[in-house]
């Protein structure tokens, strides 16, 4: 018998392993489009980082989204995925609401 292990995801940011449910995941959709997904279970290849700005640009900034979606991801959807994250951060309990 295992003991039951954390859900372990690697941090894009600072490379940390943190559990899973206290990390912002994205996910690359069908079309190859890549969204913040608020609740960590929409199908699609994903990537996760702290609920961090920091982290979340460290890892724009070394093109570790573009890497780990095996998709490039421009500008305008940097921008929207930076809005996104924000939000989720601004709105999600899990993170501390209110900010
Ligand atoms: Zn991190």
């Amino acid at each position: 018998m295992k003991p039951t292990k954390p859900h372990l995801r690697t941090c894009l940011g600072c490379g940390r392993e943190t559990e899973k449910r206290d990390l912002v995941r994205l996910v690359r959709g069908q079309e190859g489009e890549v969204f913040v997904d608020p609740t960590g279970k929409r199908s699609g290849r994903g990537a996760y980082v702290c609920a961090d700005e920091a982290c979340f640009e460290t890892a724009v900034r070394k093109n570790r989204f573009s890497h780990a979606l095996k998709t490039t991801i421009g500008e305008d959807d940097i921008e929207r995925l930076r809005r996104e994250f924000e939000d989720l951060l601004a709105t999600d309990a899990r993170f501390g609401s209110g900010r």
